[in-house]
């Protein structure tokens, strides 16, 4: 296998691809999707036979695919082996383990071939940044640990790739990070706010936030100290799933995944990916925990992918609490623009429900008193106008840097939504 051939080939691909109108973009996707579901999936135990269609297929998720790890990829690899592997250098013979954080029992395992670890590399750097490819440069991935799909990279010589823990803290790495000057930073953006109000010595190119949702509130401050846009990867255990391109637009990854939405109500959606470039670890109608809000209107870039306004949070973080009227949900986008739009002065926040009717807004000290209540008031009404009972605890209390654990400013512990 050549690496550097399978990078180039998915690069020249993807540019390709990005080219066509919608209507030759469906026709390309189809055919993909159907020697996939001919050729790919029947490989992997849990299938066996090609379906007539994909909507043939049951659904999936992670609890389905982590209880059933071995009948999903085509080498019929343990979930006891691949965590295991995972624990030791990420390495099962010529695959790649990794795994995506969260808390134990709920994290995720993936296993790829070389060839698709190269091939998502040339995709990533034909929709992330192809502009600054030939001239050369320098990537710095902040992430919360290192998934060995980045490996590929450092031995490329058009990209020079670094890799920072986030585990053990920006401390530590800072002036290494300052030294190698990245072109591309790629970092969770309570990260890239880090970097703002530590003022941190870097002048990217490009800046993209990825690995967490990103609330609007990050925005302003991340691109008012970079001085550029701030543009977005949506990636995930399961795969790439969409990148900003250059006029903004977030576009989804249709070019390796079919994407169908299933309504989550509001105007949102949550997707069911099915990934079909992929041949080690088959994922097909996945049911992702995300909810989106999907555009109306294509882009200006003229790329036939389709886009997102806004990757809102998880199914996990809506709020499930009970009204006058049964039970009811609230989306963390509405949560969120509750508190937010109480003051302008509220620039981070957590709001946490806690019990079935019991939740928690937390704001730092050092917000002055009246904004501090006016948010409190603001989650109250909302929450009195959804017709609930539930009890709003105010706590002033600081707001530290978490690197350990995903950042969810509304988060639900509840446990599982399903
Ligand atoms: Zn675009």
């Amino acid at each position: 296998m050549n690496g550097l051939a399978e990078a180039a080939g998915s690069f020249t691909l993807t540019r390709w691809v990005s080219r066509k109108s919608r209507a030759d973009f469906e026709r390309w996707q189809a055919a993909a999707l159907r020697r996939f579901l001919d050729r790919d999936l029947p490989q992997a135990p849990f299938y066996r036979k090609p379906p007539a269609r994909l909507a043939d297929l049951p659904v999936t998720d992670k609890a389905l695919l982590m209880a059933r790890f071995e009948d999903f990829n085509i080498h019929g690899l343990t979930a006891t082996d691949a965590w295991a592997a995972q624990a030791d250098d990420g390495r099962a013979g010529a695959l790649t383990i990794g795994a995506s954080t969260g808390t134990s029992g709920n994290r995720g395992l993936f296993v790829i071939s070389e060839a698709e670890k190269y091939r998502w590399l040339g995709a990533i750097l034909a929709k992330a940044a192809p502009d600054l490819l030939w001239r050369g440069m320098r990537v710095a991935v902040i992430l919360p640990q290192n998934t060995g799909l980045y490996d590929s990279a450092r031995k490329s010589r058009l990209v020079k790739l670094a890799f920072f823990d986030l585990t053990v803290g920006p401390e530590s790495w800072r002036a290494a990070l300052e030294a190698f000057d990245p072109t591309v930073i790629i970092a969770p953006p309570k990260i890239l706010r880090h970097f703002a109000s530590e003022s941190f010595r870097l002048r990217p190119k490009r800046v993209f936030s990825a690995a967490e949702t990103l609330d609007p509130v990050d925005r302003p401050v991340i691109e008012d100290f970079f001085r550029l846009p701030l543009d977005q990867i949506y990636m995930a255990t399961e795969g790439l799933f969409a990148v900003t391109c250059r006029q903004g637009g977030l576009h989804l990854a249709e070019d390796s995944v079919f994407f169908e939405f299933e309504p989550a109500g509001e105007g949102l959606a949550t997707p069911l990916v099915t990934a079909f470039r992929r041949q080690t670890q088959i994922m097909a109608r996945y049911r992702m925990n995300d909810l989106l809000r999907l555009s109306k209107e294509p882009c200006r870039c003229g790329s036939p992918l389709r886009c997102v306004d806004e990757i809102v949070g998880r199914m996990d973080d809506v709020f499930r609490l009970m009204s006058q009227d049964g039970p009811i949900l609230v989306t963390p986008d509405v949560l969120r623009n509750a508190v937010l739009k109480a003051d302008r002065r509220i620039d981070d926040f957590r709001l946490v429900q806690t019990g079935p009717d019991s939740v928690e807004l937390r704001l730092p000290p050092m917000l002055a008193d009246d904004a501090a209540a006016a948010a409190h008031q603001a989650v109250r009404a909302l929450l009195e106008m959804r017709k609930t009972a539930a009890t709003v605890k105010l706590i002033r209390a600081p707001l530290p840097l978490e690197t350990g654990r995903k950042l969810r400013r509304v988060e639900c512990r509840l446990g599982r939504a399903r």
